[in-house]
């Protein structure tokens, strides 16, 4: 498809924030991607346009029935001044696995990956280059056809903003404090949990603000059914080093695919480490605790890449770990992983894209 570009003059584009005051997602690049389907069509239209608002019939079904999906990364600025993304496909390829999982169209990821390069060529001054920051990409779509019918839509937007994000640790990593909810779950099996849909956010902010009330900083989720095998933390995986072994659960279905977390398992291989994905309880993760064998407990994750837990709240229990700060794991992944991204060390994993 021929992609269409209209670019704003310079006196019109938007003064980039310096790097230090970049708070999450709240400033956004001066353009942006959009394409649109219609059954029978198919995707069409592919074009880079200002950054603008949409206008959309009160009717669209997304607003009504949710059709909607998203996926996160980033591109990142080496010291070379180039511009890297860290498996890009991935996130592309697991965007059509949402898609399909809520009716949505797919689309070719090769295409794709075109288009979000050219939309990042013309936006390359926004990937910041101060220590940590980077630039977050946002490909969304959405149902925009207008009717009230519980069916599939015949008309989608797929889009793709960019907003430039500060360090995640300006100052070092900070252990989290995590409230295990008993009362809520993130997905179900045979549900929605494997997709990034918006729907699952939506269903999971009443846990994080209830753990936020009582001072904690996320939640960790139980499954559904027995309520006890570990499953996620907020919108992270999860990690647990519990003796000389290295336990995440396995993708069982009610679990979204971290490409963070495959990443991590990789590496850990790769070091040698005894990593294992297997059914964790949170009773097993609390008998670790009480015996002085658990570790280190840490998320993966995009937005933090790596991040460390300090303690965890059951009932009425707490359970510390590692005496309340990072565990060496957590930081040799970390320091790995972003020595990755930003091109500074070859990997053999064919993982990173230069632009
Ligand atoms: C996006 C997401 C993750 C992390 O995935 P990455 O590909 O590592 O960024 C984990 N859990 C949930 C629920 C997510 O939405």
């Amino acid at each position: 498809m021929n992609l269409s570009i209209e670019t704003l003059p310079e006196s019109q584009r938007k003064q980039k924030p310096e790097g230090k005051s970049l708070s999450f997602g709240s400033l956004f690049s001066d353009h942006m991607f959009t394409m649109e389907y219609d059954k029978g069509t198919g995707w069409h239209d592919p074009k880079i346009i200002p950054y603008q608002n949409f206008s959309f019939d009160p009717a669209a079904m997304v607003f009504h029935y949710g059709q909607a999906i998203f996926e996160g990364l980033k591109a990142y600025r080496g010291e070379d001044n180039a511009i890297y993304l860290f498996r890009p496909k991935d996130n592309l390829a697991r965007m059509n696995v949402s898609a399909a999982r809520i009716c949505m169209p797919t689309f070719d990821v090769d295409e794709m990956f075109e288009y979000l390069q050219t939309l990042l060529r013309t936006e390359v001054d926004w990937v910041p280059n101060a220590k940590g920051a980077s630039l977050y990409i946002r490909p969304t779509m959405i149902a925009t056809e207008a009717g009230l019918g519980v069916r599939p839509a015949k008309k989608y937007l797929f889009f793709i903003i960019l907003t430039p994000v500060g360090a995640y640790y300006p100052e070092g990593f900070n252990p989290v404090k995590i409230f295990v909810t008993d009362k809520y779950v993130r997905s179900v099996p045979g549900g929605v949990g494997t997709a990034k849909t918006a729907g699952n956010y939506a269903a999971s902010i009443m846990a994080a603000v209830e753990a936020q009330q009582q001072g904690f900083t996320q939640v960790l989720w139980l499954d559904a059914v027995h309520r006890k095998y570990i499953e996620e933390v907020g919108t992270m995986n999860i990690f647990f080093v519990i003796g000389d072994e290295i336990i995440t659960p396995p993708l069982g279905g009610s679990i979204l695919a971290g490409i963070t977390r495959d990443s991590v398992i990789q590496l850990l291989k790769d070091w040698g480490r005894k990593v294992v994905e297997r059914p964790i309880t949170i009773d097993e993760v609390f008998a670790a605790g009480a015996t002085g064998n658990l570790r280190e407990v840490f998320g993966t994750g995009t937005a933090a890449v790596i991040s460390p837990v300090g303690s965890l709240h059951y009932k009425n229990d707490d359970c510390l770990v590692n005496g309340g700060t990072t565990g060496e794991i957590a930081q040799q992944l970390f320091t790995a992983l972003q020595d990755i991204q930003y091109g500074r060390q070859p990997e053999s994993h064919g993982w990173v894209v230069k632009l």
